[in-house]
């Protein structure tokens, strides 16, 4: 693990205000960005790109999501102490990270086999306790289920039914679901008593796509 210095958490000060400024108000989603050290999840060689609000590439051709991203979709879901998330693309952790911060306790599926090597090895360094699976997000986690919450951090190219029937009532998923191969628009799906699905729609993203089956990058 690199070490986390004065230079570093004053980085992270002035990216949390730069989120500040672009809309991002739930104290508790920037409280975890300011105690995630968001470098370390970089080759130290770019410590000048960890805290710009980027998307960077970590290798299996995938990347770190844009921290605006991660705090936008954070700050959908709504999160609360011990609350059970499930998360679709582990890629570097990062994501996974924020969520466990605030408190939830995060089960996240990877699809990429050296990508998810890496990065559970890597998230055994942090205290928190981030459950990782290689396997293909679509199916989810059955035996884990049901969950509080569901994050899918690829671009979706429709709602995976499976996933909704391991959401609890009153359980929502924070989904960008495509619109073509540009751009996806982020959906916010709330569970009711009856099992349909409340649909909030949010702005336009853009993310790597969930692809089926298991990879080998
Ligand atoms: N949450 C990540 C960003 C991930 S990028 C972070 O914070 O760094 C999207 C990830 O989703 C990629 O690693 C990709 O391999 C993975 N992915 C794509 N389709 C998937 C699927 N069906 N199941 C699980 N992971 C998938």
């Amino acid at each position: 693990m690199q070490e986390d210095n004065y230079r570093h958490k004053g980085m992270r000060k002035l990216l949390v205000e730069e989120l500040r400024n672009k809309g991002i108000s739930d104290e508790n989603v920037l409280h975890a960005i300011n105690n995630v050290p968001r470098h370390a999840f970089l080759d130290s060689s770019f410590l000048d790109f960890a805290y710009q609000d980027k998307a960077f590439p970590i290798g299996s051709g995938q990347t770190i999501s844009q921290p605006y991203t991660v705090a936008f979709q954070s700050s959908l879901l709504e999160i609360q102490k011990n609350m059970k998330v499930l998360e679709i693309g582990t890629g570097s952790g990062y994501q996974a990270c924020v969520l466990a911060e605030m408190g939830a306790k995060v089960f996240s599926i990877e699809r990429q086999r050296k990508l998810y090597m890496k990065t559970k090895a890597f998230l055994s360094e942090f205290r928190y306790h981030i459950k990782t699976f290689l396997g293909d997000g679509n199916k989810g986690l059955p035996t884990f289920g049901p969950f509080d919450r569901i994050i899918i951090t690829a671009a979706a190219p429709e709602i995976p039914q499976t996933l909704i029937d391991q959401l609890k009532i009153g359980g929502m998923m924070v989904i960008p679901l495509s619109e073509n191969d540009d751009h996806q628009t982020m959906l916010r799906l709330t569970k009711q008593e009856d099992g349909s699905m409340k649909r909030e729609t949010y702005g336009d993203f853009r993310f790597v796509p969930m692809l089926e089956g298991v990879g080998n990058d």
